[in-house]
């Protein structure tokens, strides 16, 4: 599915407020940041959690990983955590595939 009705991942990869975007991907800062630098990588594609990331062609999964790469980049990142969250009791709390990039020290160590 590419969009889901009532998904707030969904509703914020439409609306325009991203700090990188690439073909079916982007990037926004995270609402309540666990570090200086919290950005959130988005698919445009829904898929609930990283479980089901089968459900992506291999060249968008490729394409993924290095818009995760290019999004800590060009926020001027060296060293940074990459953090998916899977499942509930892991700490996901939205249930639209995404990708934590933290920069210079986050609170999840
Ligand atoms: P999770 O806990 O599912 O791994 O991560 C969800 C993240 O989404 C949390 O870090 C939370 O702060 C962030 N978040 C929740 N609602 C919003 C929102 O409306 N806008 C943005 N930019 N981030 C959000
Ligand atoms: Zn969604």
């Amino acid at each position: 599915m590419v969009s889901q009705p009532d998904c707030l991942f969904c509703t914020l990869v439409a609306e325009g407020d991203h700090v990188n975007e690439a073909d079916g991907f982007v990037a926004i800062e995270d609402i309540n940041p666990k570090a200086p630098v919290h950005l959130l990588v988005l698919p445009k594609r829904h898929v609930d959690t990283f479980r089901d990331v089968g459900e992506f062609p291999a060249d968008e999964t490729k394409r993924m990983l290095e818009f995760v790469a290019d999004t800590a980049r060009r926020a001027g990142l060296e060293d940074y955590q990459v953090i998916v969250n899977v499942g509930r009791g892991a700490g996901q709390t939205v249930f639209h595939l995404h990708w934590h990039v933290l920069g210079g020290g986050s609170q999840f160590e």
